[in-house]
């Protein structure tokens, strides 16, 4: 609840989410042309997609589990039997005037999403439904004064998923879209790129607002065809503060106004009012008579099931109370499933997790973004992550060190994080007694920062630290500084007493 600025008026924001995914198998859902971006428009149709007369569409089965795996992860009852249904309406780039789409009998229905919180907390979002449906083509508007249509992603096949309206801000909004890429990613079901359009979000939004003791709610907007979460936030941002001062204004309430649609300038970042009155739809729902209905069997189901992943909400909670990671660190390493696996394979081949995490997050995920490739893909293997870890943490490199036999160890792939150390003489000299000959010559070397210190004036600290550095220089960096920090103590204390 929020309070505004006069004590007697509060507001609650309500925001349900619809979002399209689209899965990323080969072909389309009812026929056998390639699901592929960015090709030539036009290019990747056939009679099925291009809604020719007398052509037969024919299921794509492997778009059909993808679609119950998200169901299944997303909690949602499956039911055992399904059918596809016809949604009438047109428009130029749907070229058979009909979308297949499923109506009263979904694939997935009454699931829920946990969505994680900075605080570490997460929340539960109540999902109404998730079904399987064709996307449909792309208008272009790009040249002069006309209109194009690129069929190439008719008939690719996109997962609706409804939520109930349980988040309260476009932040939340935007977590629940963020899990649920990263759910969809790590399922392997959808590339889910936003600038190819592989996601797509519709928030509603309306307020309840507390005026005076009493409730009004505000007429619900429905904004349409976001593709970034940027755009998710913000949109619902604006409307938020939007619908606040045209209640205000004008009192207008959900019983007095309908449901209206507004877009999404991004540029001057305003919704804009599309369509005031939300058209009661005759869709002509019917069951699709060229398609036979879907059963699934429990056989199918438990092969579906048994293809699941943790779930990364899961793991992220895992490496927290396994590994005793932070909740950001345990957020970084899960953000990709090749990550967190890659990280927890050289935790398993014995490296510390802290350290491992550190290497993978820090050093591995720098070199893997310069060669556009995932930490995996470089090459180097989990067990020698593990091993410069533990030469870390034993203090045989230091953190310095070990940044630059990560860089050595993914150019040259032979060599062991052990021998790039010893090649490039990147071992620290932790031997206690040849380095206290070299602190009793820097001693002797040095008698007037040797009496500064035991002098204990403030002129002491600036004297040790330089005669840190000069043990450092002699050793040419190579002597472990905690070493070389115990035995200086001990011999100025000698003097100093
Ligand atoms: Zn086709
Ligand atoms: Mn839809």
């Amino acid at each position: 609840m929020k309070t505004n600025m006069s004590n007697d008026l509060q507001y609650k924001v309500i925001v349900g989410l619809e979002i399209h995914v689209q899965l990323c198998t080969k072909t389309k859902m009812f026929c056998g042309c390639a699901v592929e971006f960015g090709a030539e428009p036009n290019s990747r149709v056939c009679p099925v997609c291009l809604g020719m007369p007398g052509v037969l569409p024919v299921m794509n089965k492997q778009a059909v589990e993808y679609a119950i795996m998200v169901a299944l992860a997303l909690n949602c009852e499956v039911p055992k039997f399904t059918k596809w249904d016809r949604k009438s309406y047109y428009y130029p780039d749907l070229p058979k005037n009909y979308q297949i789409s499923q109506y009263d009998l979904p694939l997935g229905s009454n699931g829920f999403i946990e969505i994680p919180f900075e605080s570490g907390d997460t929340k539960k979002i109540r999902i109404i439904r998730a079904h399987l449906e064709e996307d449909a083509g792309k208008n272009l508007h790009t040249a002069g004064n006309f209109s194009q249509v690129d069929l190439n992603r008719t008939g690719t096949p996109l997962l609706e998923i409804v939520t109930e309206p349980d988040m309260n801000s476009g932040a939340e909004a935007r977590a629940l879209a963020v899990e649920l890429q990263r759910m969809v990613r790590f399922l392997g079901v959808s590339v889910a790129d936003m600038q190819k359009g592989h996601m797509r979000f519709e928030p509603n939004i309306n307020l309840i607002v507390t005026k005076d003791g009493a409730e009004h709610k505000t007429p619900i907007v429905e904004v349409k065809n976001l593709n970034s979460f940027r755009a998710l936030e913000r949109s619902i941002d604006y409307e938020v503060q939007r619908q606040l001062d045209e209640f205000l204004d004008t009192g207008r309430t959900m019983e007095m106004g309908n449901k209206s649609t507004r877009g999404w300038d991004g540029e001057k970042e305003v919704t804009v009012l599309q369509r005031e009155k939300e058209e009661a739809h005759d869709y002509r729902y019917f069951p699709e008579p060229d398609l036979v209905p879907v059963e699934v069997t429990g056989k199918w189901l438990d092969d579906i099931r048994s293809q699941l992943c943790e779930l990364p909400i899961k793991k992220q909670i895992r490496f927290v109370t396994e590994y005793g990671l932070s909740d950001y660190d345990a957020g970084v390493l899960t953000a990709e499933r090749p990550t967190a696996e890659f990280f927890e394979l050289a935790v398993k081949a014995g490296g510390d997790p802290k350290r491992v995490c550190n290497l993978v997050t820090q050093d591995y995920q720098k070199l893997a973004n310069e060669k556009g490739c995932s930490i995996a893909d470089l090459g180097v293997s989990p067990e020698k992550i593990a091993q410069l870890a533990t030469m870390i943490t034993g203090g045989v490199v230091s953190a310095t060190a070990s940044s630059t036999i990560a860089a050595i160890s993914v150019a040259d792939l032979d060599k062991t994080p052990e021998e790039i150390a010893a090649k490039h003489n990147l071992i620290q000299k932790s031997d206690a007694g040849e380095l206290e000959q070299i602190v009793d010559q820097v001693l002797k070397e040095n008698a007037k920062a040797v009496e500064d210190v035991a002098s204990g004036s403030k002129k002491s600290n600036k004297a040790r630290g330089f005669l840190l550095g000069q043990v450092m220089q002699k050793t040419k960096g190579q002597a472990n500084p905690k070493v070389v920090s115990e035995i200086l103590d001990k011999k100025l204390k000698s003097f100093s007493s």
